[in-house]
């Protein structure tokens, strides 16, 4: 197979002499709270976007090609911040987002040539656009000297993706790209913005399934529940979600009526799971975070309502191979109608656990799952290629 360095030396017949690595997330419990200040417990996994970049260009231009992206090559000048409205070209969106974040802070970057790789499926909710925001951060702040923190970074990113793609996603993403630690969740306090590492049990793998749906309604129905919490809240009186007890809830069913009720009691009980779902990773209690993961799954199903027929088949399926036979929890993960579903497995199983998932799934849909093995990952890095020589 051809490596990406050859790739790219062939399609801009110079050598990169950068390489940034930007990992994929999974979310293992706290899902649709992030935006709503709730803490989450993302991991970072090993498939990844790459960008090998060679910092010269023409006239001072940046040349941009993805091979997720019809191999075409596309020149943007550093201070051209105009959006991209044609469908094929709605991608540059995100670095031209993330160019123009920095510019916000006076950073400018300056031309180069970029190629981008990718083992991330994009679309299947594993973060393949804050990957791809991150690795752009990095390269600008690389070019121009000019680092911030992860944080920063992250935020950056976020804002990026709300402004030039009109997704008002919460920080969850940029954050696990960014800060990931290998053999490591993160729990992260969205509200103030804290980062703790909690090692992994020993011996646990992860199995990514994905669903291979892609909802159209996915951003409307995604801005519609931002939108319910905030009628929530409202109707509540409180002005922060870590404020609120089921018990609260409970009492105003009434006035929130059936909705707004139902995605009331997701968020609480989210928020509750999460802290509950950190306490048995540290003390390795593993049947405990498979009940804790079913019932997210369940919230975001029933209350909620962000799952999908594929979704509940994976899911349902990979309990149903068994605590015994070594699973140890499943559940959807990212924004969902659609998306993946991850899993916790045993090592010594995995394997059949994923012959397991990918028949049940051809049973149901007739058609082959997309299912891989993972382990955790550290986040997003720049490394110098310098020493390398092109394979020309
Ligand atoms: P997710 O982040 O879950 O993968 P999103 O819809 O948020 O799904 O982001 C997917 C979008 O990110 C793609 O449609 C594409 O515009 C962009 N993207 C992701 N990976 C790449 C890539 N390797 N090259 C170009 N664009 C990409
Ligand atoms: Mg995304």
């Amino acid at each position: 197979m051809i490596s990406d360095v050859d790739q790219f030396c062939a399609q801009y017949d110079c050598a990169p002499s950068l390489r940034i690595e930007a990992p994929g997330r999974v979310n293992l419990i706290g899902e649709h709270i992030d935006y709503l200040g709730g803490c989450v417990m993302p991991v970072a996994i090993e498939p990844k976007v790459t960008l090998l970049v060679a910092p010269e260009s023409d006239g001072g231009k940046i040349e941009l090609w993805s091979t997720e992206q019809n191999d075409t090559k596309y020149k943007i000048s550093p201070r051209d911040f105009a959006p991209r409205t044609i469908p094929k070209e709605r991608w540059l969106n995100y670095p031209i987002g993330v160019m123009s974040a920095y510019a916000e802070q006076g950073v400018m970057t300056q031309g180069c040539r970029v190629g981008i790789f990718s083992t991330l499926p994009a679309g299947a909710g594993l973060s393949s656009s804050a990957a791809l925001e991150t690795a752009f951060a990095l390269l600008i702040e690389e070019l121009s000297g000019q680092s911030c923190s992860i944080l920063e970074r992250a935020l950056r990113c976020q804002r990026a993706e709300h402004k030039w793609v009109g997704v008002p996603c919460g920080i969850m993403d940029q954050l696990s790209v960014g800060a990931g630690v290998k053999n490591h969740a993160l729990r992260i306090d969205c509200e103030d913005q804290s980062i703790k590492p909690v090692p992994l049990p020993k011996g646990l793998n992860l199995v990514v399934a994905d669903s291979g749906v892609k909802h159209a309604l996915a951003d409307g129905e995604y801005h519609e529940r931002r939108r319910d919490c905030e009628a929530a809240l409202e109707i509540l009186h409180e002005k922060s979600w870590r404020n609120i007890s089921l018990e609260s809830v409970l009492k105003n069913q009434e006035a929130l009526g059936d909705r707004l009720f139902k995605r009331a009691r997701h968020v609480v009980t989210e928020m509750q799971r999460v802290n509950d779902f950190s306490d048995a990773l540290i003390n390795n209690q593993i049947s405990k975070m498979a009940r804790l993961m079913r019932a997210s799954h369940n919230s975001l199903r029933d209350d909620f309502e962000v799952s999908c027929y594929e979704l509940d088949v994976l899911v349902d399926a990979g309990f149903t191979f068994g605590a015994r036979k070594g699973h140890a929890g499943s559940r959807m993960t990212g924004a969902g109608f659609g998306g993946s579903t991850i899993h916790l497995v045993h090592e010594s199983i995995a394997s059949n656990f994923i012959e397991h998932l990918g028949a049940r799934y051809h049973e149901a849909f007739e058609r082959e799952l997309n299912c891989f093995l993972t382990q955790s990952s550290h986040g997003a890095h720049i490394r110098s290629l310098s020493t390398l020589k092109p394979a020309l």
